[in-house]
């Protein structure tokens, strides 16, 4: 663990797990505390991870289509939400995606097109109705053999919100929690927490020490998360062409639309993390009047020809800084 004092009396706290460089800022100095938190992640990423050979969820993988498996109540809980999120009609979010997400391989070694005939295969393997849940003994079973869950697009949201939990109920109640880009803002003493917006495709500080980072804006905000899906954070080239980490439930490949990425602003991250996902899958259209309709969260949209498109900006500010980016409103955009 490292932890910084800067200017103004934040104490800026950072390791890495799950691959991804987390982030704490508080108000106060307490490694014994954040050394806390910080094992309370590695726990759920022991859980939750597919990446090794064993974990609460590579149990099951391994276990489909032999018998159920009894977890823990965070993987009975984080699978039911994820479950029920992948049954939403038409939903570009699938808890059963792991196969295709094993052979596509991206953000790994050996990231490359897969032969299509091994794509239309992984996809027989992917139907979320065939996930098991049995409450009463708190287990999974996938009943096809080869199928495989996979969390990666919802565990750091689960695990944000713990954390906010665990601040709370230690009554921190002013801080940030960022992981690997999921940030989940408490309070803060001048108001607002400003986040930046990534500029797509430009570097990131952990990706290269020397970058300067890029912004398109800042959103500025307190006790919400701030969630994004893109095509920029993970992804390869290949003849000319990107393949990103989001892949699409129906066709195997990566998602396709006019966005480069969806920012999902909400209460809870886990809703921001399921939701960046599903709304980045509708595309522009469909995702800007859903994500509209819904109460509890707010989106930015950012289209591949350097518009932006914000549903409402009640619950935070927005303030642009690459020029090359426009604010579009939805109701009088060129279709
Ligand atoms: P990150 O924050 O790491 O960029 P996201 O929350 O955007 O991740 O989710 C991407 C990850 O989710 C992928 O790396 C993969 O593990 C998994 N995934 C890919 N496509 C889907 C999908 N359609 N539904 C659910 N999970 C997916
Ligand atoms: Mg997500």
């Amino acid at each position: 663990m490292k932890s910084v004092l800067d200017i103004e009396g934040v104490y800026s706290y950072t390791t890495v797990l799950m691959g991804s460089p987390i982030l704490l800022k508080l108000f106060k100095f307490d490694e014994q505390l954040v050394s806390h938190i910080f094992g309370v992640i590695k726990h759920y990423e022991d859980i939750f991870t597919v990446n090794r050979d064993q974990s609460e969820v590579m149990d099951i993988n391994h276990a489909a289509g032999i018998h159920p498996v009894s977890v823990s109540q965070p993987v009975f809980d984080l699978i039911k939400i994820g479950k029920q999120a992948s049954l939403i009609p038409h939903s570009s979010f699938n808890l059963a995606i792991g196969p295709l997400v094993k052979l596509w391989k991206i953000g790994f070694k050996g990231d490359k097109v897969p032969p299509d005939n091994e794509i239309q295969e992984a996809l027989l393997k992917t139907n979320p109705e065939q996930i098991g849940i049995d409450i009463p003994t708190k287990s999974v079973f996938l009943l096809q053999q080869g199928m495989e869950i996979d969390l990666g697009a919802i565990a750091k949201g689960y695990i944000a919100d713990r954390v906010r939990d665990y601040l709370l109920h230690e009554k921190i109640n002013q801080g940030l929690i960022n992981l690997g880009g999921n940030i989940l803002t408490l309070g803060a003493p001048t108001g607002f927490w400003s986040i930046g917006l990534r500029k797509p495709f430009s570097k990131k500080k952990d990706q290269d020490e020397n970058a300067d980072e890029q912004f398109v804006g800042t959103i500025e905000l307190e006790n919400m998360s701030v969630v994004t899906s893109g095509i920029y954070e993970r992804y390869f080239e290949q003849d000319g062409k990107l393949y990103h980490h989001i892949l699409d439930p129906k066709t195997g490949y990566p998602i396709n639309n006019e966005l480069d990425s969806v920012t999902i602003i909400s209460k809870n991250s886990i809703d921001g993390d399921i939701w960046s996902t599903l709304i980045f899958g509708m595309g522009l259209e469909k995702g800007y009047q859903v994500a509209s309709r819904k109460p509890d969260l707010e989106g930015i949209f950012l289209t591949k020809n350097h518009e932006i498109f914000i549903t409402s900006t009640e619950k935070f500010r927005f303030k642009l800084i690459d020029e090359s980016y426009h604010i579009v409103d939805f109701n009088s955009r060129n279709k």
